[in-house]
């Protein structure tokens, strides 16, 4: 055995090897030592090997999976091992023969397809990136759906690509892998170089052929070499991985370069498009805005929302669809009551194409087929748009596919095919007298006692069972003869004596018995029979049961947009193919729902206008406010907006009319990156740079506070330039928000430049935010009030606004600041004050009221307390 495990160990050096024995999958060696670690379970001795103890553990089989998750998340890869044989045919072959075993399947991050170690609501992809002379191209699958995407690159885009596609496992050819690590496991992706034989873009053609059984790819597109080279990498793992059982995929789509608004890493991070900075799926927009109802539609939207199209007719096909719903609200409303008993097909379809599904992946397709029908019988009622007439159109011909599963199973299947029980009575004959046997074996044995009673007369003749002869019939001995002589010696074979009985067979009896011991067993074959047949019927329409798959996530994200929009009062955009941007009454979707949930203020809607197309538009707005004051939020709201119309999704405003985004750029908020030994600073240099280098002028930049990070006058400076060249040289629709009000005299030299500010009230001292921009420049930053509100020690505020005083004075005194303050404050001056700085004493009216205790006050008391107050003014 140890010969063989050896063996095929050796053939996967790289994995886990999960060596199956009876009931558990066994690991040995160092496979066992870092499972054991990784797994938390006990590390045992079997045997030894050289001389050397052989450490082993093990799991068992029937909770393997949860085992697996844990390993593939510590970023292992596993090879299954299973037994090929049962120990008895292996017995055949000789006393000491090894059950015959063989690695069924490699399992890595990119190509899980079990339920129970997926996340319904996200893709799990699995990513390739080829290179050939200098060009590049990445194509990306789910193996759980069929998805298979790719595009070409310039290859220093990949960073930007994972960050959009987000895959869980990149294959890489092997010359290339080293110099790619540390940036592919940055972006959180498991990296996993391959054999350059892999990459071959001659051999990736040939593959993709054959899996898609055509002669040329031109039906799918015009696929450049390293399309190929990335597509055939991706095939060729799949058949490794999955030992030759390719799942069911999709014909590949090529996305064209520019098709999608391209995003980078540090943008969607700090949009908080899918996860929050904290990491979190809540607090992000995805989370504020997912109302689908099935696996599939939400991960449409996902999709969607990491790669909003920038195609007009696109983007306003798929506001048509939102618009139908939104128009519709009782259509919307059965709609989406069908959609609740949506499962999730694709799932089931791919699992069932790898052979590692069961009956209730039948009943997930025979689920969703019911609800496809009711969908296209609610829909047909009304003039769809484009893309839901597509769709629609995918529904419906698969009516004797479903009659087939609906007559085939029962109405709440097992999981596993293994123990049977699944297929519903009445739909095979031997299955059903197979069942009747097995179950009442009883009843029939009676029924055959009562035959013969009826034919020999003898009414005291019994069918019984012993473990030794079966099953037998037995007669008191005084009707010997009867049995014995003609014409029933004919019938019955006798057995045994016994004191005082006679026992027989008889054929039918034989029969019988053993009909009745190979039941269970033959209705298990039956069924899994069944079960084969089944499966290959609904393969057989797998390609166009994927497409129906896609179309009911395609009605059900509509649907959910729709609902969003109606719900949170959000406007159908109206999309141009020039530099258009105006927004009325804009909302931050997150924060608004953020606020609601709270229960603080209501949000304050803002309008923000960046049309770039006349000679006397402002594309760059200056934006300058205290801390607090709400600037990101409203740079980051217009960003969202512009993604939410080109997702194809309403959007929370009055009114809005974008001109298509190509690039989307944000450098918000500071976070340092002390992995990469980065100090906040060059953070946010390395992404300001990204931006000035690449943002044409369709893009819309949003920038905060650039240059924050270092000392007053270099960031100034950075900040000035910045602004200039983004005016200048990119002449892209910009938010620019700063604290350095320094900037808001640029307007005189910039024509498309405007100066906006957040409004604040100053009341007593304090700062109220209004959250309303306006036109203008902030006069002040409110620091010192900001500080205050934050809860700083009354003291240090005091002493804070003393020096910003004389700071102030200082400057317009000609810069004498700094002097005038360390001549004329001592350092300590402020001597530490816990109650509130009173100016003026207090007046007789504050002092009557600072005697007044309204807990213990009466009505009476209290009514006449206020005639006094009044005389005291
Ligand atoms: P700044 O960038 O100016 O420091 P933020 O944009 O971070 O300010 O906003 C601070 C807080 O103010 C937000 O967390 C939110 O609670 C609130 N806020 C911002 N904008 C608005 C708004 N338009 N309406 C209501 N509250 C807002």
């Amino acid at each position: 055995m140890m010969a063989q495990y050896l063996e095929i160990k050796g053939r996967y050096p790289d994995a886990l090897l999960f060596y199956r024995m009876g009931d558990f999958y066994e690991l040995f060696f160092s496979d066992a030592e870092a499972a054991s670690a990784a797994l938390d379970i006990a590390l045992t001795k079997r045997g030894q090997h050289q001389g050397q103890d052989i450490a082993m553990c093990g799991v068992p089989h029937h909770a393997a999976e949860g085992y697996l998750l844990t390993l593939i998340r510590k970023g292992f890869r596993v090879a299954v091992c299973e037994q090929l044989e049962n120990p008895a045919e292996a017995k055949k072959r000789g006393y000491k023969a090894v059950v015959k075993r063989d690695v069924v399947r490699l399992v890595t991050p990119g190509t899980l397809t079990e339920d129970t170690l997926l996340n319904a609501r996200e893709h799990n992809f699995l990513a390739a990136f080829a290179t050939i002379r200098g060009g590049a191209a990445f194509a990306w699958v789910d193996v759980s759906t069929g998805d298979l995407q790719v595009t070409t690159l310039p290859p220093a885009h990949l960073p930007r690509m994972l960050a959009r596609v987000a895959p869980s496992e990149l294959l890489v050819a092997e010359p290339e892998a080293e110099a790619l690590r540390d940036g592919v496991e940055e972006a959180g992706v498991t990296l996993t170089p391959r054999a350059p034989s892999g990459f071959d873009s001659t051999q990736g053609e040939a593959r993709l052929k054959d899996l898609f059984d055509v002669s040329t790819l031109d039906a799918f597109g015009n696929f450049e070499r390293t399309e190929t080279a990335a597509l055939g990498a991706l095939i060729d793992y799949l058949d490794l991985t999955q030992k030759g059982k390719l799942p069911l995929i999709r014909p590949p789509v090529k996305e064209q370069a520019g098709g999608a608004m391209q995003i980078d890493m540090a943008t969607r991070r700090n949009l908080e498009l899918s996860r929050s900075l904290a990491g979190s799926r809540e607090g992000s927009l995805l989370a504020a805005m997912d109302r689908t109802l099935t696996g599939t539609g939400a991960r449409l939207l996902e999709v969607r929302l990491s790669s909003p199209s920038t195609d007009l007719a696109t983007i306003n096909a798929r506001h048509d669809a939102v618009a139908l719903f939104t128009e519709n609200a009782s259509l919307a409303a059965s709609v989406r009551d069908i959609l609740c008993r949506a499962p999730d097909m694709e799932r089931a379809l791919s699992r069932l194409s790898l052979e590692r599904g069961g009956p209730r992946d039948l009943a997930a397709l025979r689920g969703g087929l019911a609800v496809a029908s009711e969908l296209a019988e609610n829909l047909s009622v009304v003039d769809l748009p484009e893309l839901l007439t597509e769709a629609t159109a995918a529904l419906t011909g698969h009516e004797a596919l479903a009659t087939l599963l609906e007559d085939a199973l029962i109405a709440e299947p097992p999981h596993l095919a293994r123990d049977g029980g699944f297929i519903a009575a009445g739909y095979d004959e031997d299955l059903d007298e197979a069942r009747e046997l097995r179950d009442e074996g009883r009843g029939v044995i009676a029924g055959l006692q009562k035959t013969y009673q009826d034919q020999t007369g003898i009414g005291a003749l019994k069918i019984k069972h012993n473990n030794v002869l079966g099953y037998f019939i037995e007669t008191p001995a005084t009707h010997a003869e009867k049995m014995l002589f003609p014409p029933h010696n004919e019938s019955f074979r006798h057995r045994q004596t016994t004191a005082n009985q006679l026992r027989f067979t008889s054929e039918e009896l034989t029969r019988m018995e053993t009909r009745i011991l190979n039941a269970g067993g033959r209705a298990l074959d039956i069924e899994k029979a069944i079960f084969g047949n089944l499966c290959t019927a609904v393969l057989a329409e797998g390609p166009r049961l994927s497409v129906l798959a896609r179309a009911v996530a395609e009605i059900d994200l509509a649907a959910a947009l729709a609902d969003l929009a109606a719900g949170e009062d959000w406007v159908r955009p109206v999309m141009r193919n020039d530099r258009s941007f105006r927004i009325d009454k804009g909302r931050h979707p997150v924060v608004e729902l953020a606020l609601r949930k709270a229960n603080s203020a209501a949000f304050v809607a803002n309008d923000c206008d960046l049309g770039a197309e006349s000679k006397a538009a402002r594309p760059v707005w200056l934006l300058t406010g205290p801390n607090m004051a709400g600037k990101s939020t409203f740079l980051r709201q217009n960003a969202l907006i512009a993604l939410l119309a080109q997702v194809g999704s309403y959007v929370p405003a009055d009114k809005a009319e974008i001109g298509i985004v190509d690039q989307l750029f944000s450098r918000v908020g500071a976070s340092d990156d002390l992995a990469r030994g980065r100090s906040t600073f060059m953070v946010e240099m390395v992404e300001t740079a990204a931006i000035l280098n690449q943002a044409g002028p369709r893009a819309l930049v949003i920038l905060d506070e650039i240059g924050r990070g270092t000392a007053t006058y270099d960031g100034l400076s950075i900040a000035w330039a910045t602004l200039e060249h983004l005016h200048d040289v990119n002449g892209c629709r910009t938010l620019f928000a700063t604290h350095y009000h320094e900037l808001t005299s640029l307007t005189a030299k910039l024509s498309g430049l405007a100066n906006v500010t957040m409004a604040v009230r100053e009341w007593e001292g304090d700062v109220i935010f209004l959250h309303e921009v306006r036109e203008g420049a902030a006069d002040r930053s409110y620091g010192v009030q900001v500080a205050k509100l934050a809860g700083l020690p009354a003291a240090v505020i005091e002493r804070a606004r003393t020096v910003l005083q004389t700071l102030e004075e200082g400057d317009r005194e000609s810069g004498r600041a700094a002097k005038t303050l360390v001549d004329d404050l001592p350092l300590f001056s402020a001597t530490p004050s816990p109650a509130p700085i009173v100016k003026n004493g207090p007046s007789p009216l504050e002092e009557k009221l600072s005697e007044v205790h309204p807990d213990t006050l009466s009505p009476r008391e209290a009514l006449d307390l206020v005639y006094a107050l009044k005389a005291l003014c």
